[in-house]
């Protein structure tokens, strides 16, 4: 048996209560200030003031973590990505500034489908590689647990190949992976040049690969990107249905573009989650609040994209719906695996307090991946993925930006990262 002690925070955030957190639940924190926590074996086995910890007989001889008054929360659950792709795209970022549409670079053979036609071409190895440099900077970070997205491969063996990927990234490096088969992302170009090129897609979604995903287990979720030039809310319907049918709960890219009803499906197919919501209406954020379905915001894609609409942050709060945080970390709108910057955008563009950030990104986020149970705060029970920070206050999290003050993560009891001389 193995014991650690971490010890000596200037402020404990435990996110303990209620689970998901709704309107003025949000901002609980649960602090605990001059806190210690106990592991045992990877669980958290005691939490509480410094002097309760270190008075547990498991204690005198468990491993000692002093942090030195920095801040102690639960590592982030960042519930939005698309891990697995080829490379950067750089010279779209600066053909966008340049003032290029999107249809513009489109054209130029930029979008997803550029994405795609890169991932085609990569070697399991070469995406191996680059998905394990970004695994290290998410946990540099603070990220304990993501999930990860297929949606760049499009064709039966290239989507298998990147749902692959997340099993073996699983078994190779610490982060927990949660994986979503995101096939319906675009229609691939060889079904775009073919009379009801579209329909045949989704038949092979909903007839082969949904059902060969369920069947090898490479997936938990099934997404759909629902917008324009992408699936319709009818197409999404079908695609969605399937993945339940096959045992792959829900999730939707819902009114980031265009408002097309998504918000709408999702709570009807009792999704888990509905990510971007930029576009939704008073009625889409009623329905939000009625559910359990959780409303995911992705405020650096519209930063990176230079977009001056944000999603309604405050009114899905102030209404009642769950509201969580993630990345969106993608190489075309979002190429970021800094959660802490996540939050600070979260402040400053959609209005949410530093507390309501921290809760949104640990404790809801964890909920919308359906590991509430296990992850998402500190409690008895509870897996010990934990973030430390090196500031003395909580609000200095989002507060800083640019900067990473993450100095160290532990995934299940152990350290994953460490910031060097400190
Ligand atoms: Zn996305």
């Amino acid at each position: 048996m193995s014991h650690l002690l971490i010890t000596g925070a200037s402020q404990l955030l435990t996110l303990r209560g209620r689970v998901p957190r709704r309107g003025k639940a949000l901002s609980d924190l649960g602090i605990l200030r001059n806190g210690a926590l106990l592991i045992r074996d990877g669980v958290i086995a005691a939490v509480g003031t410094r002097s309760e910890i270190e008075s547990l007989p498991e204690s005198r001889s468990a491993e000692k973590i002093d942090v030195g008054g920095r801040v102690v929360l639960p590592g982030f659950a960042d519930s939005h990505t698309h891990l697995i792709h080829a490379a950067s795209r750089a010279e779209e970022y600066e053909l966008k500034i340049a003032g290029a549409s999107y249809e513009e670079i489109a054209r130029k053979g930029g979008g997803i489908l550029n994405s795609v036609k890169k991932l085609r071409a990569a070697t399991a190895d070469a995406l191996k590689k680059r998905a394990h440099a970004a695994l290290r900077e998410f946990a540099a970070h603070g990220t304990t647990t993501l999930e990860a997205k297929s949606g760049y491969g499009l064709d039966v063996a290239s989507e298998l190949k990147i749902l692959r990927l997340h099993k073996e990234l699983s078994a190779e490096q610490p982060l927990e992976i949660v994986s979503t088969f995101l096939g319906a992302h675009v229609v691939p170009p060889e079904y775009r040049r073919k009379r009801a090129g579209a329909e045949q897609y989704i038949a092979l979604l909903t007839d082969k690969l949904i059902p060969e995903v369920a069947a090898e287990k490479l997936a938990e979720f099934c997404d759909v990107f629902c917008d324009r030039g992408a699936f319709s809310r009818k197409d999404s319907k079908k695609i969605l249905e399937a993945g339940k049918k096959s045992g792959l709960a829900p999730r939707v890219h819902a009114e980031q573009l265009t408002r097309t009803g998504a918000t709408q499906l999702a709570v009807q197919l009792g999704a888990a989650s509905c990510d971007h919501l930029e576009q939704v209406s008073k009625a889409d954020i009623r329905a939000l609040a009625k559910s359990n379905t959780v409303a995911t915001l992705l405020p650096g894609c519209d930063f990176h994209l230079g977009l001056k609409r944000y999603a309604p942050a405050r009114a899905l709060i102030d209404a009642g719906a769950i509201v969580a945080l993630a990345t969106d970390y993608n190489p075309g709108t979002s190429p970021t695996m800094s959660m802490p910057m996540i939050l600070s955008l979260a402040c400053t563009q959609l209005r949410m307090s530093p507390a309501e950030a921290i809760a949104a990104a640990t404790i809801n986020a964890a909920y919308s991946l359906r590991r509430e149970k296990q992850i998402g705060s500190l409690e008895t029970g509870k897996q010990a993925d934990i973030a430390i920070f090196e500031v003395e206050d909580y609000r200095e999290i989002p507060y800083y930006f640019g900067v990473n003050k993450c100095w160290m993560t532990v995934k299940k009891g152990r350290p994953v990262f460490q910031k060097a001389h400190t």
